[in-house]
């Protein structure tokens, strides 16, 4: 229960707002409040009108309004003359018409008379005028312990109705892994993702983490901002890269009880920066994959083009969100786009200035399992405090890859493509592709395939030089832009790739 609730309840504020989903949580806890305090329960829906509600078994009694719209049920309220909690569920959309919002406004003084509660539960955002009325309270994401209750429950509940035998095999560390991943949904999602990982083999394991992490990430979808990637790669994906590659399996366990036992310092991210289709990207993506984290992708761009007048609550939200996702690897994609009038003088009224000041200080402030992947490419509208000590772990510099990442990268694509690296001559091709992008790479052979298919062949080597003789490759198309890049990074940045 929360106790801040029971605090604006007991200080008589006659109407209080929760915005939830998770409107059973919501109501247990108005109940298990009500039942402490202790005062009688009232709910009301359009579709089931007004009951009693016995606070300690959550068994709705008497219906004191029949189902309807709202203004009956309001009456009924304002008529009985007792310190009841009143809880009504989605009344937003209604609170348009004329007598709703009378009796919505005649309430406070007669709640605050008889010590009566209004509690307002909205799925969806209260309207302007009903937020003025209303004092908005959080109930915050779902608690480990509460967590750790649905999965139980749920076993159990899938268990006794079974036909089958339904086992359950987890580790006391599983278990910590299980709710962590469950972490950023309400209550009836984690108990969906729990029983469709126990149905699709009627038992509970450790093994299940992945596709617990993978039916959340579909459930979660896009929030506009943030989105939920799919991370399906391994540190094998990526050809070169050998530092960073490195670096971050150091740190793969940072988050642990024993590294912190060990004195460290949780890791807090990483700035990728570098030439163009290189696997910046991918990196985010293997991070997530290798660390068993969900990988969010926040795309601050997103922020001006589609909330427009709202980005700075947008950023909030979304950055509240990772942290009751936590564990997470957060994914900051192209960060100098977003924040690039942050550097100069800025024609969007200091909004872009406020909105990177938003982030520094919750990159500095935030004690959430929260790595950070942020990637950029274009350095010179890169906001200089970005790069100042302490604001990352690390700023790596990916360059175009050297001989023996391009013939990794090659093999890695063929692979992909069901064939055989041995059966290609790959070291004279890396030697011959000398400039060329990680994704320029993939494309000769993408186009190479095309070529085969359509002359009704098998894949050669031939095919792909045919290529590579047509194409120019990257270093050849911006050579000023490349070593302007390089010369920038020198000293600023540790090399991606040994
Ligand atoms: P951008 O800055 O243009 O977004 P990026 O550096 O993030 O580029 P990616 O999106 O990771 O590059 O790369 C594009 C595609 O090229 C990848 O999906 C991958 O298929 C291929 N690729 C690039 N670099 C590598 C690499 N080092 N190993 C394997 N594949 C690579």
């Amino acid at each position: 229960m929360s106790p801040d609730l029971s605090l604006l309840v007991r200080a008589g504020h006659p109407v209080i707002a929760i915005e939830s989903t998770d409107e059973d949580r919501a109501l247990a806890m108005v109940a298990a409040m009500a039942a402490e305090l202790p005062r009688p329960l009232t709910d009301w829906s359009l579709t089931k009108g007004l009951r009693e509600v016995n606070c300690s078994t959550l068994v709705f009694g008497n219906v004191l309004s029949q189902p309807g719209p709202p203004a009956a049920a309001l009456e009924h309220v304002l008529r009985s003359a007792d310190h009841s909690i009143h809880v009504f569920r989605d009344l937003g959309p209604h609170s348009r018409d004329a007598k709703v919002h009378r009796l919505l406004r005649d309430f406070p003084n007669v709640g605050r008379e008889r010590q009566a509660t209004l509690i307002l539960l909205e799925s969806q955002p209260l309207p302007a005028d009903l937020r003025r009325l209303a004092l908005l309270h959080e109930i915050g994401w779902p608690s480990a312990a509460e967590l750790e209750q649905v999965v139980r429950e749920t076993y159990q509940r899938i268990k006794a109705a079974s036909l089958y035998e339904v086992t359950s095999r987890v580790t006391r560390r599983e278990m910590e892994q299980l709710i962590q991943a469950l972490r950023g949904l309400t209550l009836s999602e984690a108990e969906r993702v729990v029983a469709s990982a126990i149905h699709q083999d009627h038992a509970l394991r450790g093994d299940d983490l992945p596709r617990i992490i993978e039916t959340k990430r579909k459930l979660l979808g896009s929030t506009g901002v943030l989105e939920s990637v799919a991370a399906d790669f391994d540190s094998n994906d990526i050809g070169g890269l050998e530092n960073l590659k490195r670096w971050l399996t150091q740190r793969r366990d940072g988050y642990s009880q024993r590294a912190r036992d060990f004195g460290l310092e949780p890791p807090r991210g990483v700035l990728i920066l570098g030439v163009q289709g290189c696997g910046k990207s991918l990196c985010a993506k293997v991070v997530a994959a290798d660390w068993k984290m969900p990988l969010l992708r926040l795309d601050p761009g997103q922020l001006y083009q589609k909330f427009i007048g709202e980005s700075e609550r947008h950023l909030r939200d979304a950055l509240r969100q990772a942290e009751a996702m936590a564990p997470v690897v957060l994914w900051i994609d192209e960060i100098e786009k977003a924040f690039a009038s942050a550097t100069g003088d800025s024609a969007d009224g200091g909004l872009s200035q406020r909105m990177f000041g938003s982030l520094l200080t919750w990159m500095q402030d935030h004690r959430h399992p929260i790595f950070i992947v942020a990637t950029a490419n274009d350095i010179s509208r890169l906001p200089p405090e970005l790069l100042r000590k302490g604001r990352f772990d690390e700023v790596f510099f990916v360059d175009l890859p050297n001989r023996a990442a391009r013939e990794r990268i090659l093999a890695i694509h063929l692979e992909r493509r069901k064939r055989q690296p041995d059966q290609f001559d790959l070291a004279r091709l890396a030697e011959q592709t000398e400039g060329y992008s990680g994704a320029e790479l993939e494309q000769l052979i993408l186009a190479g395939l095309y070529n085969a298919f359509h002359a009704g062949v098998e894949l050669t080597t031939a095919h792909l030089n045919q290529q590579r003789e047509g194409t120019r490759s990257l270093a050849e198309m911006m050579p000023e832009r490349l070593a302007q890049l390089r010369a920038w990074a020198a000293d600023r940045c540790v090399p991606a790739d040994e």
